[in-house]
């Protein structure tokens, strides 16, 4: 049975139409209609859940009667008095309601040069800001807005018009802005928080907030730090909206709020502490800018106050300060986390923790109308095997034997929190599909009054939202159970690898890092075995095994037919062989000392590693060092398509698209043996990234690249990765399906994943760093009353060969108000979404054209929320959903990523490489990589083990005489100020200025030991010790030329290859929010 209606519709393809100026040009197919979703005729009201694709019974007998609509509550009740396993921490609760006041900056702020204004203004072409454009663009209903914009700035706006006064360099003054029609203007009037007289109408905070009643259930309970378990958890559900909450506690205090807002919205972020763009109170803005109501602009002189746009510093600190260091009990449906930014501790009571799932909003929109209405793109980023904080329980493991997991007649969802039992407990009902199936007769019990099994407590598959079944041999391949995954470490021994030494950094550092193979908790020793190859134009093999005095290598001359030479002694214990290959490693090095051989293969080393697993019948991972191209006659063969001149043309997507053929196939062939491949490259020229991490970005596996590798400077960076890569936990041979409750399902995923077909996910390796995102779609309504439910159920190999099942459930709430949708909607993750499903859309069509429908989703959205959840309010204040404040500096630094800018001065590997890591995402990481952290360093205080709040990251919150840290979770800087002070200089470098820096100073601290240089350097371990990957440190002087590195993460700003500054985006998508609501 094939699912109608899915067939592989890639983002950005299809024009829609129905959705007013969003729709046009884009290009073909393999087509997603990113806008579309909602836009078909609705389809799908017949269609089984997604669930049912497999296997479903003929048998009308599991029918249930009908969909019962109060499935849920049972459950959660019993969730709610799920015993408490963490202290409630309510003695430490920061107080509601009180928003930090001192965390706007005051670092000095040089005024960016006066030309930057007018430069930023220029390259927006904000064609239409002068009202006679504005006029003579109306909105054609069909035509693309953001693109006849950005294509044609119209004549009104001359660069002249827009040059900012000297003086005022964020400000364009009042007869350059036609103030009623300026959103620059604008915003700054809507924005003026303190000055009484420019208020129209109450602030936006409240009238986000003052949205109809959504489904009553929804968030009326208490807020989310342990305290919500003191609370009668169901009860809260039904409480009327607008209701006080339970305890003082949850309500939430906001600014300027309106009677009519509600209060305990304990999840809601920030709501109106920040005051939303345009409200609450901001110390930076006082008296900043006395705009009046009408909007009128202030004095032309006044400065546009930087602070008075939102900033994303301040939403992680405001989370921070309220959620910081509490727990997040899972038991309400629903429930919007803290931040990916905030430090939390989650409790497992029926929901998945957020570290495994997180959702762009957690109240689904009812219909598809309404979705396509707002077009919020509805998405779960899964991390299935994210780490857990040492004090969070790990997951359960659930045994019922040579019976295996109970999964519904009909759907096979797994036996999970929302399953509803009936009958006297002989019968449940599943929430995914509605069927009734019996209960086994070995998993009968009782029911209590509530309905609730007497062994609830007793089953994690009852009461956690995430937890693990050992899988019976039905799920083994062959019905056999595997082996223990293998290691193979395949080094190219090319004169390139040899010469600058990696080869023998690569085998020094594995005689000490086998001693670390990843092992299950508790075991003696790691079950992974391993195995070695070298190559070049040619690949050795060596047997290695225990009772050899000394290794053996055997040749594999033939690459065209891949073929592993030996069996016995491959791949083999280390403890058994560790003398063997000691000895091995020792050699490798010399053996090729003296080799010319410059020319590699890439495809037939996969090969041979496919070839060794299948003979041993495991799976595994590859890690493979390779330096260049590989040009050597062979299957893969690649040859040199960099073309700097595709750049900014409809064929630039070539560029990201690997060479077809032989890499498809192969990692075809990899998926089906659970081979996952990590790729180390060591490049000095362009090697078409594209086509060599093709095979990684399909089995879970991940691309490292070190331009120029020396030993000397990159050696440390490149094996702090190589540390991480092999010791991270992860599972093998993983087949991941996403089941769904009635009403929607899940029709697209991203990430380092191969599709088979529409449903199953698999994935040779997935680690705990790696995520999937899925996205949603409806295919009928959705019930407030009964919510949506979807179960994340991932087969894999352990590192010790068991074959386990772990299931992640999650529950959202369904509303029928776009307010409630909006207040339930998270920026973090909607970001995630959005940089794969573009970067996905850069394969098929123009960067342009997907700039562009990036610029007009993020206007649509928000005005779609203007117009249908704020109060009424003059049309030139920009009003932002509490929840995305923050989300257009996101959007606007994604466009300004290297894969999405669309310029000649980028490498083409380093684009098509941070496409692909970003591929694989999850929203912590996606989070980052969009708005890196910017730490001053100069005025902290050396003896707190705190590391200082970031600051904006933009120039302006630099100092000539500070010092920052900025990092990005692939790249970490030092920044130094030209005007450092000495001190800190001698205190970091024991150099007595800037000038006696010399190269070697610029990629490491030196060791000393004065508090200030302690401090430093334990800052930049920890946060090495907590990303994903290494970054390599580089130290940069203001006004050097290698700041420029460091400047292009400064993402407030204008880009440096392109891309406008926070600020003119802002304008520009209000000016285009303010069209859509014309
Ligand atoms: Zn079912």
């Amino acid at each position: 049975m094939s699912q109608q209606g899915y067939v592989a519709a890639p983002p950005y393809s299809q024009a829609q139409p129905g959705i007013g100026g969003y729709q046009g040009g884009f290009g073909a197919p393999p087509a997603q209609p990113l806008y579309g979703h909602y836009g078909g005729p609705p389809q799908g009201f017949n269609a089984p859940p997604a669930g049912m694709m497999k296997s479903p019974p003929t048998s009308p007998a599991g029918m249930p009667p009908s969909p019962v609509s109060s499935q849920y509550n049972p459950s959660v009740q019993q969730n709610g008095a799920h015993p408490q396993r963490y202290a409630s921490p309510s003695a430490a609760s920061p107080p509601y309601g009180q928003p930090s006041h001192s965390v706007y900056n005051s670092m000095a702020s040089p005024a960016p040069p006066t030309q930057q204004l007018a430069n930023q203004m220029s390259a927006m072409n904000l064609g239409s800001y002068a009202p006679g454009a504005m006029q003579s663009q109306p909105l054609p209903p069909t035509s693309s807005v953001a693109q006849q914009h950005f294509q044609t700035p119209a004549p009104a706006m001359g660069q002249p018009q827009m040059h900012p006064a000297p003086q005022a360099p964020h400000m364009a003054s009042q007869n350059q802005m036609s103030p009623p029609q300026s959103p620059l203007t604008n915003m700054l009037a809507s924005g003026q928080p303190t000055g009484g007289q420019s208020m129209a109408g109450p602030p936006m905070g409240g009238q986000s907030m003052a949205g109809p009643p959504m489904g009553g259930q929804s968030m009326a309970g208490p807020p989310m730090g342990g305290q919500s378990m003191t609370g009668p958890p169901m009860a809260g559900m039904n409480m009327p909206f607008p209701g006080p909450p339970p305890s003082g506690q949850g309500a939430f205090q906001q600014h300027g709020t309106g009677p009519a807002a509600p209060s305990g919205y304990p999840q809601q972020s920030v709501a109106g502490q920040f005051g939303g763009l345009m409200s609450g109170p901001q110390p930076g803005m006082s008296g900043g800018f006395p705009g009046t109501p009408g909007g009128l602009a202030g004095p032309p002189q006044k400065k546009l106050d930087p602070d008075s746009i939102p900033s994303t510093t301040q939403v992680i600190e405001d989370d921070k300060a309220r959620l910081g260091g509490h727990v997040f009990s899972t038991n309400m449906r629903g429930q919007v986390p803290p931040l990916v930014t905030t430090d939390f501790t989650v409790q497992d009571q029926g929901n998945a923790s957020p570290r495994f799932i997180r959702c762009t909003t957690y109240s689904l929109p009812c219909t598809a109308e309404l979705a396509k209405q707002c077009q919020v793109p509805l998405a779960s980023i899964i991390k299935p095997f994210a780490k857990l904080p040492k004090n969070e329980t790990p997951l359960y493991v659930v045994n019922h034997g040579e019976t295996g997991p109970i999964r519904c007649n009909r759907c096979k969802a797994y036996m999970c929190p929302y399953m509803q039992f009936i009958d006297g407990g002989r019968r449940y009902q599943c929430s995914f599909c509605n069927c009734v199936s019996e209960v086994p007769v070995f998993y009968f019990q009782h029911l209590d009054h509530m309905g609730r099994r007497v062994d609830f407590y007793e089953r994690p598959e009852l009461s956690q939202g995430s937890y693990e079944f050992v899988a019976t041999l039905d799920y083994c391949k062959n019905n056999k159970p595997p082996n223990p995954p293998a290691y193979i470490f395949m080094i190219d021994v090319s004169y390139t690898n040899i010469k600058s030494g990696l080869v023998k950094l690569v085998c020094d550092e594995l005689k000490s890092l086998l001693e670390k193979l990843p092992r299950e908790d508790g075991a003696e020793a790691s079950a992974i075995k391993v195995g070695f190859v070298t190559y070049n134009k040619v690949l050795h093999f060596y047997n290695v095994k225990s009772a050899l005095a000394q290794p053996q290598m055997m040749v594999v001359s033939d690459v065209a037919e891949m073929f592993v030479p030996l069996l016995d002694g491959f791949l083999v214990n280390y403890q058994d062989s560790r003398a063997v290959i000691y000895n091995l490693l020792d050699q490798i090095p010399d053996m090729f000392a003296d080799t010319n051989e410059s020319e590699t293969v890439f495809a037939p080393v996969i090969q041979a590693g496919v070839e060794a697993f299948k003979a041993a019948e495991c799976s595994g991972k590859l890690f493979i060092f390779h330096s260049s191209m590989p040009t050597a006659e062979a299957p893969g063969k690649l040859k040199n398509r960099d073309d700097k001149k595709l750049v900014n043309t409809d064929k630039e997507k070539t560029l990201f698209q690997p060479q077809k053929g032989v890499y498809e196939q192969l990692s075809k062939d990899c998926v089906a043996q659970g081979c996952c491949v990590d790729l180390f490259l060591f490049p000095s020229q362009y090697l078409d990234l594209a086509s060599m991490a093709d095979v990684p970005s399909h089995t879970g596996g991940s691309v490292y690249k070190y331009n120029n590798f020396q030993v000397a400077t990159d050696g440390e960076h490149f094996l702090r990765d190589l540390r991480k890569a092999l010791q991270k936990s992860l599972g093998f041979d993983a087949v991941m399906r996403v089941r769904t409750s009635t009403g929607f399902r899940a029709t697209d995923f991203f990430g380092a994943i191969y599709m088979n077909n529409t449903t199953d996910v698999e994935m040779a390796a997935v680690d705990c760093d790696k995520a999937v995102t899925v996205e949603f779609k409806h295919d009928d309504t959705l019930s407030e009353e009964s919510g949506a439910f979807m179960q994340c159920a991932l087969l894999y190999t352990t590192i010790s060969g068991q074959r386990r099942l772990r299931i992640h459930n999650l529950s959202l709430n369904c509303t029928s108000q776009l307010s409630e949708l909006y207040k339930c909607c998270e920026t973090d993750s909607l970001i995630n979404f959005f940089a794969k499903s573009a970067y996905r859309a850069i394969l098929n069509q123009p960067v342009k054209n997907v700039r562009d429908i990036l610029v007009n989703q993020t206007a649509h959205m928000l005005a779609c929320y203007r117009k249908n959840c704020a109060s009424p309010s003059a049309a030139s204040q920009l009003i932002l959903p509490d929840s995305m404040k923050v989300f257009p500096v996101y959007m606007n630094s994604l466009m300004k990523t290297a894969p999405l800018v669309g310029s000649t001065e980028l490498s083409t590997d380093d684009r098509a490489h941070q496409r692909l890591s970003v591929m694989a995402m999850g929203v912590e990481d996606s989070q980052l990589q969009l708005y890196p952290r910017l730490i001053p360093l100069h005025n902290m205080d050396v003896g707190s083990e705190a590391v200082p709040d970031p600051v904006r990251c933009s120039e302006e919150r630099l100092s000539d005489s500070g010092l920052f840290l900025l990092e990005n979770g692939h790249s970490i800087f030092l920044w130094l100020g030209q005007a450092s002070p000495p001190d800190l200089i001698q205190s970091l470098f024991n150099a007595p200025s800037l000038a006696h820096l010399q190269q070697e100073h610029m990629f490491t601290l030196p060791e000393l030991d004065n508090p200030l240089s302690k401090k430093v350097r334990a800052i930049i371990s920890e946060l090495l010790e907590q990303r994903p990957n290494s970054m390599k440190l580089q130290i940069v002087r203001q006004r050097d030329k290698p700041e420029m590195l460091f400047r292009q993460f400064l993402v407030e700003d204008k880009g440096l290859h392109g891309g406008a500054s926070y600020m003119d985006f802002l304008c520009y998508v209000h000016r285009e929010i303010r069209q859509l609501l014309t």
